[in-house]
């Protein structure tokens, strides 16, 4: 079986201690190829290499860096087909998601900070004779620790922000997910990345802590759940390191009586069983308006029978794959059997579909749907991180609003209504970071995304992220006698 090795100093690097961890296809349950742990040897290097490659990539003109990173977006979208199928080996999802979306968005995002970085500027005031300038310079050493549903696209979108600004960076991908980030890695020394500027260290919570804790290091990007995050900073406040956080979520999508009913499905479909519903923020609470709600779960039904492909990910034709572990499979099912135990009713499913022989002991799991849920269940407060869609009732506007936003999550929220006054007027009560109106999920790179409340810290994407990756530095200039008491 293949074994990989983390990666340092622009190439692989052996660990001391011979320890590693297998990775296991999700869609069969099989053992697929195992990866070195990082040991102290290995982190170590990584940090002295990330150090090395921070005074090169620094010193740099940001122009010189923007043409190797836009080299490295050529590569990520040649390569594409190719690591679309490393990522739906990983991960579980349809190749059909992954060749159209997980490579592009990582590389759009790479591209556009690679735009945006010579643009990078401080400013100048006088002060009468003197002034002051400022110069907005990177961090240093940046972690990126990523989590398994979008593997390739976090590392690039922790990655190109990071490098763009100067940074050098050290990524630790989730244990169950840990190619893409490799590949990604051989890609930016391709292009012409220098040694250091991006390393990819491997294992589980204990290397993310010594990142989280590891001095030098002077910022930590997290995405991952929210108890996991609270850890990490908590640990990255012990040498005070700046951090920015993308977690989880329990977003509300809310369906006025007027809405445009296909289009509102089709968004409640994609936002809770796209990528099988592993998605951060999915609309897992949707409130449809009682005057609608038959006619809601009808067409919602009828589409899901005709329209949900599940099976071989591979297989271009399908639309549903399998969920990352068998773990994360059962803590699916027992929110299932919670909810029905809470008096939720089960629309729909109860029935596996037949499955190809190679997939019969993958973690599928196939598109649930439940009704008549209430704000106390468990399975409308907590992030299920699966395919399961928990339908609510609403008459009033003011009602909603105000139950959409009693929960600590505050990632996305959507809102489906013809009356644009509306529209707007409820999206601006919504305490959410992303939010949509008559759309659901899109992400471009010029957009910025990130949390409220516990759902996150700082922004990725867009503008607003370079602030994240640099600091400013002013420095005064007295251009005559200095005045001074002494
Ligand atoms: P997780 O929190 O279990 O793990 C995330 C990463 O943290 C992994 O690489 C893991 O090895 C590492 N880790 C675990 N313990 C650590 C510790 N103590 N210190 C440092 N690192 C540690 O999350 P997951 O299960 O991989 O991913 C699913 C979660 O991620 C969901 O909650 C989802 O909503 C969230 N997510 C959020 C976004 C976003 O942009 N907001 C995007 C994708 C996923």
């Amino acid at each position: 079986m293949q074994r990989y090795k983390n990666f340092v100093n622009g190439t692989y690097l052996d660990n001391h201690t011979k320890e590693y961890f297998a990775v296991v296809n999700p869609a069969t349950g099989k053992q697929i190829y195992e990866v070195e742990i990082a040991d102290k040897t290995v982190l170590n290097a990584a940090r002295e290499s990330a150090a090395a490659g921070f005074k090169v990539w620094s010193a740099m003109d940001a122009v010189t860096r923007s043409r190797i990173l836009m080299a490295a977006v050529s590569l990520l979208r040649k390569k594409n087909h190719e690591l679309a199928q490393i990522e739906v080996m990983d991960t579980g999802k349809p190749f059909q998601e992954a060749v159209a979306v997980d490579v592009v968005t990582g590389a759009d995002v790479i591209e556009f900070f690679a735009w945006a970085a010579p643009g990078i500027s401080g400013s100048q005031q006088d002060l009468g004779q003197d002034f002051y300038y400022t110069r907005r310079e990177p961090l240093g050493i940046c972690a990126g620790i990523g989590a398994w549903n979008y593997p390739l696209q976090i590392a690039c979108w922790k990655a190109g922000p990071a490098l763009a600004c100067g940074n050098s960076m050290i990524f630790k991908p989730s244990e169950e997910t840990p190619l893409g980030a490799l590949k990604l890695a051989e890609i930016f020394t391709q292009a012409g990345v220098p040694d250091g500027v991006f390393n990819v260290v491997q294992g589980a919570a204990a290397v993310g802590q010594w990142l989280t804790a590891c001095p030098g290091i002077e910022k930590i990007s997290f995405t991952g759940e929210v108890g996991t995050g609270k850890k990490v900073m908590t640990s990255a406040a012990s040498t005070l390191k700046d951090v920015t956080m993308e977690l989880g979520g329990k977003s509300a999508l809310i369906i006025f009586e007027d809405a445009d009913l296909d289009n509102a499905v089709s968004a409640a479909m994609l936002g809770n069983f796209y990528t099988q519903g592993e998605v951060c923020t999915n609309c897992t609470r949707v409130f449809v308006h009682t005057s609608i709600q038959e006619q809601f779960l009808k067409t919602l039904l009828d589409r899901i029978r005709a329209n949900i492909k599940m099976g071989d990910p591979m297989d271009p034709d399908t639309n549903f794959g399998a969920l990352i572990s068998s773990e994360h499979r059962e803590k699916v099912l027992s929110y299932i059997q919670t909810a029905k135990a809470e008096g939720a009713t089960q629309l729909c499913g109860h029935t596996m579909p037949d499955l190809p022989n190679q997939n019969q002991e993958g973690f599928f799991l196939p598109p649930t749907v439940f009704t008549h849920c209430t704000d106390e269940m468990t399975l409308v407060k907590e992030e299920v991180f699966g395919p399961v869609m928990a339908v609510l009732d609403f008459d009033r506007e003011a009602e909603v609003i105000q139950r959409a936003n009693a929960t600590h999550f505050g990632l996305a929220a959507g809102v489906f209504t013809t009356d644009i006054q509306r529209a707007h007027r409820v999206i601006h009560q919504l305490e959410a970071g992303i939010c949509w109106i008559n759309a659901y999920g899109n992400s471009p790179a010029q957009m910025p995304v990130g949390g409220y409340k516990q759902s996150g810290i700082g922004r990725e994407n867009g503008r607003e992220t370079i602030r994240h990756y640099t600091q400013v530095k002013s420095i005064y200039m007295g251009m005559g006698p200095l005045d001074s008491p002494f």
